[in-house]
Protein backbone atom coordinates (compact mmCIF):
# COMPACT_ATOMS: atom_id res chain seq x y z
CA UNK A 1 0.00 0.00 0.00
CA UNK A 2 1.29 3.51 -0.48
CA UNK A 3 0.02 6.36 1.76
CA UNK A 4 0.36 10.44 1.20
CA UNK A 5 1.68 12.78 3.68
CA UNK A 6 3.23 16.09 3.69
CA UNK A 7 6.74 16.51 4.12
CA UNK A 8 9.44 19.46 4.59
CA UNK A 9 11.76 19.08 1.55
CA UNK A 10 15.10 20.65 1.38
CA UNK A 11 15.87 21.83 -2.24
CA UNK A 12 19.47 21.64 -1.68
CA UNK A 13 20.40 25.30 -2.28
CA UNK A 14 18.89 27.01 1.01
CA UNK A 15 15.52 26.41 0.61
CA UNK A 16 12.93 24.33 1.70
CA UNK A 17 8.94 23.90 0.65
CA UNK A 18 6.19 21.78 2.58
CA UNK A 19 5.39 19.11 -0.20
CA UNK A 20 3.35 15.96 -0.61
CA UNK A 21 5.15 12.72 -0.93
CA UNK A 22 4.39 8.96 -1.36
CA UNK A 23 5.37 6.15 1.29
CA UNK A 24 5.25 2.69 0.70
CA UNK A 25 4.89 0.00 2.93
CA UNK A 26 7.89 -1.19 4.82
CA UNK A 27 9.63 -4.33 3.06
CA UNK A 28 11.21 -7.34 5.46
CA UNK A 29 13.40 -5.24 7.99
CA UNK A 30 11.87 -1.96 7.92
CA UNK A 31 9.15 -0.14 10.28
CA UNK A 32 6.74 2.56 8.50
CA UNK A 33 6.29 5.12 11.77
CA UNK A 34 3.24 7.79 11.99
CA UNK A 35 5.81 11.00 12.78
CA UNK A 36 3.98 12.77 16.19
CA UNK A 37 6.52 15.30 16.97
CA UNK A 38 9.99 16.05 14.93
CA UNK A 39 12.28 18.55 16.81
CA UNK A 40 14.64 20.81 15.43
CA UNK A 41 18.90 20.84 15.49
CA UNK A 42 21.47 23.47 13.30
CA UNK A 43 21.59 20.60 11.56
CA UNK A 44 18.29 21.07 9.72
CA UNK A 45 19.19 24.24 8.00
CA UNK A 46 22.61 22.98 7.34
CA UNK A 47 20.49 20.10 5.67
CA UNK A 48 19.14 22.89 3.45
CA UNK A 49 22.18 23.15 1.21
CA UNK A 50 23.17 20.02 1.35
CA UNK A 51 23.39 19.98 -3.27
CA UNK A 52 20.37 17.44 -3.47
CA UNK A 53 16.66 16.99 -2.64
CA UNK A 54 16.08 15.52 0.98
CA UNK A 55 13.00 14.79 3.07
CA UNK A 56 14.38 16.99 6.11
CA UNK A 57 14.84 16.38 9.80
CA UNK A 58 16.56 13.95 12.27
CA UNK A 59 14.92 14.03 15.09
CA UNK A 60 11.54 12.04 16.04
CA UNK A 61 8.90 9.94 17.53
CA UNK A 62 5.96 8.67 16.73
CA UNK A 63 3.56 5.25 16.76
CA UNK A 64 4.28 2.32 14.12
CA UNK A 65 1.97 1.90 12.04
CA UNK A 66 3.42 -0.89 10.20
CA UNK A 67 6.36 -3.61 10.40
CA UNK A 68 7.68 -5.54 7.95
CA UNK A 69 7.73 -9.57 7.88
CA UNK A 70 10.98 -9.54 9.23
CA UNK A 71 10.61 -7.33 11.96
CA UNK A 72 10.62 -8.38 15.68
CA UNK A 73 10.54 -6.47 18.85
CA UNK A 74 8.12 -4.03 17.51
CA UNK A 75 4.41 -4.10 16.39
CA UNK A 76 2.26 -1.38 15.11
CA UNK A 77 0.46 0.64 17.84
CA UNK A 78 4.03 0.74 19.58
CA UNK A 79 5.29 4.53 20.75
CA UNK A 80 9.31 4.76 19.05
CA UNK A 81 12.13 7.19 19.56
CA UNK A 82 14.02 7.47 16.14
CA UNK A 83 17.78 7.69 15.81
CA UNK A 84 19.96 8.81 13.17
CA UNK A 85 22.51 6.41 13.79
CA UNK A 86 21.10 3.25 12.83
CA UNK A 87 24.12 0.39 13.90
CA UNK A 88 23.64 -2.84 11.46
CA UNK A 89 25.10 -4.82 14.28
CA UNK A 90 27.20 -7.17 12.02
CA UNK A 91 29.91 -5.14 10.69
CA UNK A 92 33.41 -4.47 12.12
CA UNK A 93 32.91 -1.08 14.27
CA UNK A 94 29.53 -2.64 15.19
CA UNK A 95 30.94 -5.87 16.48
CA UNK A 96 33.48 -3.70 18.36
CA UNK A 97 30.89 -1.65 20.60
CA UNK A 98 30.97 1.45 18.49
CA UNK A 99 27.58 1.33 16.55
CA UNK A 100 28.33 5.36 15.98
CA UNK A 101 30.85 4.37 13.52
CA UNK A 102 29.03 1.22 11.42
CA UNK A 103 30.08 0.98 7.87
CA UNK A 104 27.09 -0.36 6.71
CA UNK A 105 24.48 2.09 7.98
CA UNK A 106 21.81 2.74 5.01
CA UNK A 107 17.99 3.81 4.46
CA UNK A 108 15.31 1.81 3.73
CA UNK A 109 14.30 0.63 0.55
CA UNK A 110 18.05 0.55 -1.08
CA UNK A 111 16.80 -1.43 -4.27
CA UNK A 112 18.58 -4.71 -4.62
CA UNK A 113 17.11 -6.36 -7.64
CA UNK A 114 19.68 -9.63 -6.70
CA UNK A 115 17.72 -9.98 -3.77
CA UNK A 116 14.85 -9.58 -5.26
CA UNK A 117 13.29 -6.36 -3.51
CA UNK A 118 12.87 -4.47 -6.46
CA UNK A 119 9.07 -4.23 -5.84
CA UNK A 120 10.12 -1.36 -3.11
CA UNK A 121 8.46 1.98 -3.29
CA UNK A 122 10.27 3.14 -0.97
CA UNK A 123 9.66 7.51 0.00
CA UNK A 124 9.26 9.01 -3.45
CA UNK A 125 8.36 12.54 -4.24
CA UNK A 126 7.05 13.84 -7.73
CA UNK A 127 7.09 10.24 -8.80
CA UNK A 128 10.76 9.71 -7.82
CA UNK A 129 12.90 8.36 -4.91
CA UNK A 130 13.77 10.82 -2.20
CA UNK A 131 16.56 10.84 0.19
CA UNK A 132 15.63 11.14 3.76
CA UNK A 133 17.75 13.19 6.07
CA UNK A 134 19.83 10.95 8.05
CA UNK A 135 17.84 8.07 6.37
CA UNK A 136 15.00 8.85 8.59
CA UNK A 137 13.46 12.45 7.53
CA UNK A 138 11.44 12.85 10.60
CA UNK A 139 9.99 16.47 9.20
CA UNK A 140 7.38 14.51 7.61
CA UNK A 141 4.01 12.83 8.55
CA UNK A 142 5.11 9.27 7.64
CA UNK A 143 8.75 7.66 8.30
CA UNK A 144 9.89 4.64 6.31
CA UNK A 145 12.83 3.45 8.08
CA UNK A 146 14.96 0.48 9.06
CA UNK A 147 14.01 -1.27 12.11
CA UNK A 148 17.43 -0.25 14.12
CA UNK A 149 16.05 3.32 13.66
CA UNK A 150 13.65 3.02 16.52
CA UNK A 151 13.21 1.79 19.83
CA UNK A 152 10.41 1.49 21.60
CA UNK A 153 9.80 3.92 24.42
CA UNK A 154 6.98 4.19 27.41
CA UNK A 155 3.80 6.20 27.26
CA UNK A 156 3.71 8.04 29.99
CA UNK A 157 6.77 10.27 28.20
CA UNK A 158 5.28 12.80 25.72
CA UNK A 159 6.18 12.83 21.93
CA UNK A 160 7.99 16.21 21.77
CA UNK A 161 10.29 15.40 24.60
CA UNK A 162 10.98 11.84 23.30
CA UNK A 163 11.56 13.92 19.38
CA UNK A 164 14.12 15.98 21.49
CA UNK A 165 15.73 12.94 23.00
CA UNK A 166 16.50 11.36 19.59
CA UNK A 167 19.48 13.91 19.19
CA UNK A 168 19.92 17.07 20.75
CA UNK A 169 19.43 14.96 24.21
CA UNK A 170 21.50 11.89 23.10
CA UNK A 171 24.16 14.03 21.92
CA UNK A 172 24.50 16.19 24.98
CA UNK A 173 23.94 13.65 27.58
CA UNK A 174 25.91 10.65 25.90
CA UNK A 175 29.12 12.77 25.29
CA UNK A 176 29.19 13.38 29.26
CA UNK A 177 27.99 9.55 30.43
CA UNK A 178 29.03 7.43 27.83
CA UNK A 179 32.40 9.14 26.24
CA UNK A 180 33.74 11.70 28.90
CA UNK A 181 32.51 9.37 31.68
CA UNK A 182 32.18 11.77 33.88
CA UNK A 183 32.89 10.71 37.49
CA UNK A 184 31.79 11.99 41.19
CA UNK A 185 33.46 15.25 41.88
CA UNK A 186 34.95 15.88 38.97
CA UNK A 187 34.88 19.42 37.29
CA UNK A 188 32.70 20.26 34.23
CA UNK A 189 32.56 23.59 31.89
CA UNK A 190 29.92 23.49 29.15
CA UNK A 191 30.70 26.54 26.58
CA UNK A 192 27.29 27.31 25.01
CA UNK A 193 23.66 26.86 26.75
CA UNK A 194 21.37 26.07 23.63
CA UNK A 195 19.54 22.27 23.10
CA UNK A 196 22.98 20.69 23.22
CA UNK A 197 24.73 22.76 25.84
CA UNK A 198 21.77 22.52 28.63
CA UNK A 199 21.88 18.32 28.15
CA UNK A 200 25.59 17.98 28.68
CA UNK A 201 24.82 20.24 31.98
CA UNK A 202 21.96 17.51 32.91
CA UNK A 203 24.42 14.82 32.38
CA UNK A 204 27.10 16.09 34.17
CA UNK A 205 24.26 16.89 37.08
CA UNK A 206 23.10 13.30 36.69
CA UNK A 207 26.85 11.90 37.24
CA UNK A 208 27.70 14.28 39.80
CA UNK A 209 30.03 16.45 38.68
CA UNK A 210 31.35 19.87 40.42
CA UNK A 211 31.59 22.21 39.81
CA UNK A 212 29.82 22.49 36.96
CA UNK A 213 30.44 25.88 35.11
CA UNK A 214 27.98 26.90 32.21
CA UNK A 215 29.70 30.02 29.99
CA UNK A 216 27.83 31.59 27.11
CA UNK A 217 27.47 35.44 25.77
CA UNK A 218 23.74 35.41 26.58
CA UNK A 219 22.36 35.50 30.47
CA UNK A 220 19.03 34.17 29.57
CA UNK A 221 20.65 30.81 28.01
CA UNK A 222 22.77 31.17 31.41
CA UNK A 223 19.56 31.41 33.64
CA UNK A 224 18.41 28.52 31.81
CA UNK A 225 21.54 26.58 32.37
CA UNK A 226 21.50 27.56 36.45
CA UNK A 227 17.73 25.79 36.23
CA UNK A 228 19.01 22.65 34.69
CA UNK A 229 22.31 21.77 36.57
CA UNK A 230 25.27 24.61 36.28
CA UNK A 231 26.41 25.42 39.71
CA UNK A 232 28.27 28.62 38.51
CA UNK A 233 27.76 30.91 35.16
CA UNK A 234 29.97 33.08 33.48
CA UNK A 235 28.95 35.59 30.82
CA UNK A 236 31.28 35.45 27.83
CA UNK A 237 32.19 38.51 25.59
CA UNK A 238 31.75 38.38 22.49
CA UNK A 239 34.67 39.74 21.00
CA UNK A 240 37.12 38.09 23.96
CA UNK A 241 37.73 34.91 21.41
CA UNK A 242 40.18 33.68 23.53
CA UNK A 243 38.15 34.23 26.51
CA UNK A 244 40.53 35.56 28.67
CA UNK A 245 38.79 36.53 31.37
CA UNK A 246 36.69 33.04 30.96
CA UNK A 247 39.59 31.27 31.34
CA UNK A 248 40.33 33.26 34.45
CA UNK A 249 37.18 32.52 35.96
CA UNK A 250 37.25 29.02 35.79
CA UNK A 251 40.51 28.71 37.27
CA UNK A 252 39.18 30.42 40.76
CA UNK A 253 36.31 27.94 40.45
CA UNK A 254 38.87 24.82 40.03
CA UNK A 255 41.32 25.21 42.28
CA UNK A 256 43.77 27.53 40.13
CA UNK A 257 44.17 24.48 37.94
CA UNK A 258 41.37 24.05 34.85
CA UNK A 259 38.90 22.09 34.90
CA UNK A 260 38.57 17.63 34.25
CA UNK A 261 36.43 18.59 31.76
CA UNK A 262 35.12 21.21 29.16
CA UNK A 263 32.31 20.71 26.48
CA UNK A 264 32.30 23.14 23.57
CA UNK A 265 28.28 23.07 21.99
CA UNK A 266 28.01 26.53 20.33
CA UNK A 267 28.34 24.95 16.29
CA UNK A 268 30.82 28.64 16.14
CA UNK A 269 34.09 27.40 14.22
CA UNK A 270 35.83 30.20 15.74
CA UNK A 271 35.46 28.63 19.13
CA UNK A 272 36.13 24.63 18.04
CA UNK A 273 39.59 24.53 20.83
CA UNK A 274 38.58 27.27 23.18
CA UNK A 275 38.02 24.16 25.67
CA UNK A 276 41.37 22.78 26.01
CA UNK A 277 42.12 26.80 27.78
CA UNK A 278 39.60 25.56 30.09
CA UNK A 279 40.74 22.27 30.68
CA UNK A 280 43.52 21.40 33.51
CA UNK A 281 46.91 19.78 32.16
CA UNK A 282 45.79 16.01 31.00
CA UNK A 283 42.59 16.87 31.08
CA UNK A 284 39.79 16.22 28.37
CA UNK A 285 38.51 19.13 25.87
CA UNK A 286 35.38 18.24 23.69
CA UNK A 287 33.90 19.51 20.56
CA UNK A 288 30.44 18.18 20.32
CA UNK A 289 28.57 20.51 18.04
CA UNK A 290 29.97 19.33 15.03
CA UNK A 291 31.97 22.03 13.64
CA UNK A 292 33.04 21.73 9.87
CA UNK A 293 34.66 24.35 8.94
CA UNK A 294 38.74 25.09 8.78
CA UNK A 295 40.09 26.48 12.16
CA UNK A 296 43.60 26.79 13.20
CA UNK A 297 44.76 26.20 16.58
CA UNK A 298 48.22 26.92 18.63
CA UNK A 299 49.57 23.35 19.17
CA UNK A 300 50.90 24.47 22.40
CA UNK A 301 47.50 24.90 23.97
CA UNK A 302 47.60 21.06 23.76
CA UNK A 303 50.32 21.17 26.23
CA UNK A 304 50.59 19.47 29.27
CA UNK A 305 48.88 16.06 27.97
CA UNK A 306 45.97 17.60 27.07
CA UNK A 307 43.18 15.27 24.87
CA UNK A 308 40.43 16.88 22.27
CA UNK A 309 37.84 14.54 20.90
CA UNK A 310 34.92 15.22 18.82
CA UNK A 311 32.32 12.45 19.85
CA UNK A 312 29.22 11.54 17.55
CA UNK A 313 26.42 11.34 18.61
CA UNK A 314 27.31 10.89 22.34
CA UNK A 315 28.07 7.50 21.77
CA UNK A 316 24.82 6.87 21.23
CA UNK A 317 23.50 3.07 21.73
CA UNK A 318 20.11 3.13 20.96
CA UNK A 319 18.31 0.11 22.99
CA UNK A 320 20.86 1.03 25.97
CA UNK A 321 20.56 4.93 26.31
CA UNK A 322 17.23 5.67 25.36
CA UNK A 323 15.61 3.69 28.00
CA UNK A 324 17.69 4.91 30.56
CA UNK A 325 16.92 8.89 29.22
CA UNK A 326 13.62 7.63 29.36
CA UNK A 327 13.88 6.19 32.84
CA UNK A 328 15.92 9.56 34.09
CA UNK A 329 13.17 11.83 32.69
CA UNK A 330 10.36 9.61 34.75
CA UNK A 331 12.19 9.59 37.29
CA UNK A 332 12.15 13.80 37.44
CA UNK A 333 15.99 13.90 37.15
CA UNK A 334 16.32 14.88 33.65
CA UNK A 335 14.04 17.50 32.47
CA UNK A 336 13.00 17.53 29.04
CA UNK A 337 9.64 19.58 29.00
CA UNK A 338 11.75 22.62 30.20
CA UNK A 339 13.74 22.36 27.02
CA UNK A 340 10.92 22.26 24.80
CA UNK A 341 10.54 26.03 24.34
CA UNK A 342 7.42 26.37 21.87
CA UNK A 343 5.99 24.17 19.34
CA UNK A 344 4.72 24.51 15.81
CA UNK A 345 3.12 22.83 12.85
CA UNK A 346 5.18 21.88 9.91
CA UNK A 347 3.74 24.83 7.98
CA UNK A 348 5.18 27.11 10.19
CA UNK A 349 8.55 25.83 9.55
CA UNK A 350 10.19 28.48 8.28
CA UNK A 351 9.50 30.54 11.71
CA UNK A 352 10.10 27.70 13.89
CA UNK A 353 14.24 27.54 11.62
CA UNK A 354 14.10 31.41 12.36
CA UNK A 355 13.54 31.08 16.04
CA UNK A 356 16.27 28.67 16.36
CA UNK A 357 19.08 30.95 14.07
CA UNK A 358 18.42 33.23 16.46
CA UNK A 359 18.77 31.84 19.43
CA UNK A 360 14.98 32.19 20.71
CA UNK A 361 14.32 28.55 21.86
CA UNK A 362 16.31 25.97 23.86
CA UNK A 363 14.36 23.32 21.14
CA UNK A 364 11.49 24.16 19.19
CA UNK A 365 9.68 20.90 18.20
CA UNK A 366 7.20 20.60 15.18
CA UNK A 367 4.18 18.38 16.22
CA UNK A 368 1.82 16.63 13.69
CA UNK A 369 -2.14 16.07 13.51
CA UNK A 370 -2.96 18.44 15.93
ZN1 LIG B 1 20.75 16.97 15.63
ZN1 LIG C 1 27.49 -1.75 11.55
Amino acid sequence: MIASTLAAIADGDGAFTIEKIAVGSPSSDEVLVEVKAAGLCHTDHASLSWKRPLVMGHEGAGVVREVGPGVIGVTPGDRVVLNWCIPCGACFQCQRGDTVLCETSRPAHVLEPSRGHAHAEGTTWRGRPVDRSFNIGTLSGLALVRKEAVTPMPAAVPFPAAAISGCGVMTGFGSVVNVAQVQRGESVVVLGCGGVGLNILQGARLSGAAPIIAVDTNPAALERARTLGASDTIVARRDDVEMREVVEAIRALTGGRGADYAFEATSLAALAFVPLLFVRDGGLALQVSGINDPVTVPMPWFMWNKRYVTPLYGGCLPARDFPRIFRHYLAGELRLDELVTRTYRLDQLGQALEDMLTGANAKGVIVFGE
